[in-house]
């Protein structure tokens, strides 16, 4: 059995009959992260106890106990996520050396299926960036071409997917960090409904518009992992009472029918050239399959950016002043230096957080301050309800919404971060998901000229997932990425 390129199903199945055990699958990608990850640096963190998991795993086989369907699977989790005993940094210093004391929810249920937690994954800071360049612990590199970013936040959970260094892995997304990873990295990568996942446990950023969700090798094994992480949890007051479906089960590539809406602002907006091909050939795969094509306008999509960028940064100002370096965390070496309560908050505060944050915290704190919040934020909040009557409406005439993830695939390290303008106008066409809470999804499916993979967004009404994976799946089967794989596998 190949285990690096095995899905879910088949790796579960290999070890609830004994053709393999759940200690030789977790040995088999901590082999492939010791050989391949100096290249990437998509780990943060390797759990110690990953053997003992997957020992767990074989013991209850042995026992006869009925196990979860992701039993002996081997995740990766960003290293947004608490994990109890297991160092959780969000990719910063000030939470370098932080051991939650608790699992987040997501982990728990991963864990409650039978998921092996092999390590922390690499991330921007408080998952503030779009290319994995703002984390304390490192670039990590794009795996089809070390020159090149892997995108972001979520850049070391789709470099490690996309490496094979492990099954599966979860990311968040709150203004596109898992979608456009995945295209840049040529994975899966699913953003569910706002309120599918519980947030508990989960370092906030953006806490309205903050989801983790899955990003994977394929579209089946990203709905069975949905499946395992969604559902109510009365730790997050925003989860949903909503049943959860067995997705998985039901995936279907049957599209005849369903009305794919293009995005006609997505089109004319100037797409990289390969890009532009890439979203005319899945369109062109849609049709031979049966999907009516139906152009849709979204005119505010423009606004998204903007609209984003003030509420994620008021709200990411509102999270992250709980880092004071008194109760977790970084503090700051300054008996000597500090001369009050203030002035000992701002030393560890301006040593502990990297400049992207700072530039967050700094625009969130204006926005939301007397005087202007009524100008900004709560203007912005107004917009972003008219962004989401915009897709209400547009959903009267289609069932998903097609669009490209990103107007380019990965650029090369170094090219902009030193432009955070250029880095924010990278977001303009996965921002508006998280605005209105939709679900969406990018799917690996073309190739630029310069070999790097470009994906195709997917995004349907809220809570229909199962119309978005299905179209997803089908989608998946027209990929013409081919037997392409990255330079590192
Ligand atoms: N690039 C966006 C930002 O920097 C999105 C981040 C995310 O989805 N976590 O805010």
């Amino acid at each position: 059995m190949n285990i690096t390129f095995s899905s879910f199903r088949e790796i579960s199945e290999a070890i609830k009959t004994k053709k393999v055990s759940a200690v030789e699958v977790t040995k088999h990608f901590l082999d492939r992260i010791q050989l391949l990850d100096t290249k990437l640096n998509s780990f943060i963190t390797l759990n110690e106890n990953a053997i003992q998991q997957a020992q767990n795993i074989d013991d209850q086989i042995k026992a006869g106990d009925v196990l979860g369907p992701l039993a002996g699977i081997p995740f990766g989790i960003k290293d947004m996520l608490c994990t109890k005993n297991l160092r959780t940094t969000a990719g910063s210093k000030i939470l370098e050396n932080f051991i939650p004391p608790y699992d987040s929810t997501v982990v728990k249920k991963l864990k409650n299926s039978g998921a092996v937690i092999l390590g922390k994954l690499n991330q921007d800071e408080f998952a503030m960036g779009s290319s994995n360049e703002t984390s304390f612990f490192g670039p990590v590199k794009n795996p089809w071409n070390p020159e090149y970013v892997p995108g972001g936040s979520s850049g070391g959970s789709a470099a490690a997917q996309a490496a094979r260094l492990v099954a599966g892995t979860i990311g968040t997304d709150t203004g596109g960090s898992i979608r456009q990873p995945a295209s840049f990295c040529g994975v899966v990568g699913v953003k569910p409904t706002y309120g599918r996942v519980s947030r508990y446990g989960i370092i906030a950023y953006a806490s309205s518009l903050d989801q983790a969700g899955p990003m994977t090798s394929n579209v089946e094994d990203a709905a069975l992992a949905l499946e395992m992480i969604c559902g109510h949890d009365p730790m997050d007051g925003t989860s949903s009472q909503k049943v959860i479906p067995r997705w998985s089960a039901d995936l279907k590539a049957d599209v005849k029918g369903l009305r794919i809406g293009i995005l006609e602002e997505a089109l004319k907006s100037g797409l990289d050239s390969d890009v532009e091909k890439t979203v005319q050939n899945s369109i062109e795969a849609f049709k031979k399959m049966g999907a009516e094509i139906i152009p849709i306008s979204l005119s505010l999509i423009e606004y998204s950016i903007p609209v984003y960028y003030l509420i994620a940064a008021s709200e990411a100002s509102s999270n992250l002043a709980r880092y004071d370096g008194v109760r977790f965390g970084f503090r700051a070496e300054m008996q000597e230096t500090a001369t009050s309560l203030d002035d000992f908050y701002s030393i560890t505060r301006g040593q502990g957080f990297g400049s992207e944050s700072k530039r967050r915290i700094m625009i969130g704190t204006f926005c939301l301050s007397s005087g202007y919040h009524e100008e900004y934020y709560v203007k912005a909040c107004k917009v972003r309800r008219l962004i989401k009557n915009q897709y209400d409406e547009a959903y009267k005439k289609c069932d998903i919404i097609l669009s490209p993830v990103a107007a380019t695939p990965a650029f090369k390290l170094g090219d902009r971060i030193s432009n955070p303008l250029a880095m924010y106008l990278n977001d303009l066409y996965t921002t508006s998901a998280n605005l209105a809470g939709l679900p969406s999804i990018s799917i690996p499916f073309g190739l630029s000229k310069n070999r790097l993979p470009i994906g195709i967004q997917l995004t349907a009404q809220a809570f229909e997932e199962q119309k978005l994976l299905n179209a997803g799946f089908a989608l998946e089967k027209a990929s013409i990425i081919g037997k392409e794989k990255p330079y590192v596998i």
